[in-house]
């Protein structure tokens, strides 16, 4: 087993897919706090392993993410906003982004749009679901998915691209299982209506594998890749 932690996540991901008979899910590498010369870093790392493909990296917060995405313009580097974005913030993460994963209420579907530059590729969106109803979470309920994708199927400057959840990390698989699979049936769905929402975002470091044989397309991983957040 390799002992670099990109590489052995990579086999774990090829090994989970291959187990389930399911198509290479996309990482994308979670940064939290990581600063722009670990995620140059990673990148490097990245394409020593996969040359000729992009590196997709998740940040949480827009402030956070300004710095590094301008440090490291360039790279190649595909940015995802994996984090719980506000409104007054839409516009900066139009202009920051390439993919929104956690758009869940009409109103970041126009600001997002209006926001994004004319000339640039539409911004790749995933709708956040809370599959679980945890009370508290974002994301919009399973039965807010419809007209959420037709709104931003109606906005050319945004491509509707799936869903995307963070299910409770519950102690039984059985439960996370569970969780897993209602997501699945409902990215089904909505692939149905719209073809271009080929992506499923959900598994991180404890639960990839399981999310993987449940039908992840993409999944994010942090600390699996980074070891644990240091503390504040
Ligand atoms: C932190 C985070 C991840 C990665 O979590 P790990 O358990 O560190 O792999 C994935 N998705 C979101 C939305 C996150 O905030």
């Amino acid at each position: 087993m390799p002992t670099d932690p990109l590489a052995r996540i990579l086999d774990s991901m090829e090994n989970a897919a291959r187990a389930a008979g399911r198509p290479l899910p996309r990482l994308v590498a979670v940064g939290k706090t990581r600063n722009a010369d670990e995620i140059a870093a990673l990148a490097a790392a990245w394409a020593a392993l996969r040359p000729g493909s992009t590196l997709a990296f998740g940040e949480n917060y827009v402030q956070e993410a300004a710095p590094k995405v301008v440090a490291l313009e360039g790279r190649g580097i595909e940015w995802h906003l994996i984090g719980h974005l506000q409104s007054n913030k839409a516009a900066q993460a139009a202009a920051l982004f390439d993919w929104v994963q956690s758009v869940d209420r009409p109103k970041l579907v126009s600001a997002l749009a209006s926001a994004r530059a004319p000339g640039r590729s539409p911004l790749n969106v995933l709708i956040q679901v809370n599959v679980d109803g945890e009370a508290g979470k974002h994301g919009c309920t399973p039965d807010k998915v419809p007209a959420l994708a037709e709104a931003i199927a109606a906005r050319p400057a945004l491509k509707l691209r799936g869903l995307m959840a963070i299910p409770e990390p519950h102690p039984d698989p059985g439960v996370r299982r569970a969780a897993f699979v209602a997501m699945r049936a409902l990215h089904e769905a909505l692939q149905a209506a719209h073809p271009t929402a080929d992506t499923l975002s959900m598994g991180m470091s404890a639960d990839f594998e399981l999310a993987i044989a449940e039908g992840a397309t993409m999944v994010r991983i942090g600390t699996a890749l980074f070891g644990p957040r240091p503390a504040a």
